[in-house]
């Protein structure tokens, strides 16, 4: 285990309303979809754990574990680390259609170019 990405969990509908709001305000997003029905929204609340970049070729990976009940996102070592490399994990978005493809710049080998 490396980290938690922790947050305040919201219902899955209340994404839209809050990026509108952030983005408003001028104050970058940080989410994470746990499931169909809950985010962790880490804008306000968050730990270190929303820097962490995205790449096609991580060292990373996520899990949403249960803990007496209560779902967290952890992340965890895909292999040995070493000191000073950057954690990085695939951040797994869904495939959208032309008009709405992420450019990747992850700068990995076998980088699939797009982050959904
Ligand atoms: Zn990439």
């Amino acid at each position: 285990m490396v980290i938690e990405y922790s947050g305040i969990v919201i219902r899955s509908v209340l994404t839209d309303k809050r990026e509108k709001y952030y983005d408003g305000k001028g104050i970058g997003c940080y989410m994470f979809r746990m499931d169909d029905f809950d985010v962790v929204d880490a804008t306000m609340h968050g730990n270190a754990a929303r820097f962490i970049n995205h790449s096609c070729e991580p060292n990373c990976f996520s899990r949403v574990i249960h803990v007496e009940g209560q779902k967290h996102i952890v992340i965890f070592a895909l292999r040995r680390i070493l000191r000073g490399e950057e954690l990085t994990y695939d951040y797994k978005f869904p495939i959208e259609d032309a008009s709405n493809k992420l450019p990747c710049n992850c700068g990995a080998k076998r980088c699939r170019r797009f982050l959904n």
